[in-house]
C-alpha cells in the first residue's frame, strides 16, 4: 500500500504559502508507517516547532492499473474519507529552500490521518464539501469543486508512473486555511453527504 499525495490543489491555498499555482499536480508519497488510524492521537514530534494541520479528501483506490486513460478514470476509486497531511512546516521549508525533498517534513510516523470511509454515491462527487474543526472551531472549509486537478486528473496524472495498486491512498489537496497545532488540540474532519454533515475523523495532538 502506498500513500500518494497531491500538493498546491486550490489555488487559494498556494497563494497562502506563496506557492506559485502548478501547471501539473505536484506529487509526493507517504510511506505506509506514516499511517494514524482509529482517531489515534499524534504526539508531537520533536524534530520540528510549526506542526501545521492540512485536511484532504483521500480517495481510496478500488483496482490496479496503470497509464489509466481519462474515460477509465472513475472508476479507480468507490469510496471516499478525510485525512490529515500533517506537515513539519518549518522542516519543509528548509527543505524547499536547499532544492530537498521534503519526505522527513512530510512522510515521519503519525503524518497521515485516516478517516473512516464512505461510499461514493453517499456525497456529490463532482461537489464534496468538508471541514476541519480545531478545538470546536472551523478552521478549514473547502470543496472539491475548487480543486485544480480533479481526482480523475489525478488518477490519470500519477498512474503514468507509478501503478495504481487496490488499497493505495490518495490524498488530494489542502484548501486554504492551514495552521498550525498546539499540544492539547483537538482535530475533528466533516464531510457533507447527501444528507448531513458526518463527522470521519478526530486526532488530539499529544
Ligand atoms: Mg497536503
Amino acid at each position: 500500500m502506498k500513500i500518494i499525495c497531491i500538493g498546491r490543489n486550490y489555488a487559494e491555498h498556494a497563494k497562502e504559502l506563496n506557492n506559485p499555482v502548478p501547471s501539473r499536480p505536484v506529487v509526493f508519497m507517504k510511506p505506509p508507517s506514516a499511517l494514524l488510524v482509529n482517531n489515534k492521537p499524534l504526539y508531537y514530534p520533536e524534530f520540528t516547532s510549526d506542526l501545521h494541520y492540512e485536511l484532504e479528501v483521500v480517495l481510496k483506490v478500488a483496482k490496479n492499473g496503470r497509464h489509466v486513460q481519462p474515460e477509465f478514470a472513475s472508476a479507480y476509486y468507490k469510496e471516499v474519507s478525510l485525512g490529515i497531511d500533517f506537515t513539519a512546516r518549518d522542516l519543509q521549508q528548509e527543505c524547499k529552500e536547499k532544492g530537498q525533498p521534503w519526505e522527513i517534513a512530510k512522510g515521519f510516523d503519525g503524518s497521515a490521518v485516516l478517516g473512516k470511509f464512505i461510499a461514493l454515491d453517499k456525497v456529490n462527487r463532482s461537489a464534496i464539501e468538508f471541514e476541519l474543526k480545531k478545538n470546536g472551531a472551523v478552521v478549514q472549509h473547502g470543496n472539491t469543486k475548487d480543486m485544480i486537478f480533479s481526482f480523475e486528473d489525478i488518477i490519470v496524472y500519477v498512474s503514468q508512473f507509478f501503478k495504481l495498486q487496490m488499497g493505495d491512498l490518495i490524498f488530494t489537496g489542502t484548501p486554504a486555511g492551514v495552521g498550525p497545532v498546539q499540544v492539547g488540540d483537538k482535530l475533528e474532519g466533516f464531510i457533507h453527504t447527501k444528507t448531513e454533515i458526518r463527522q470521519l475523523l478526530s486526532c488530539e495532538v499529544k
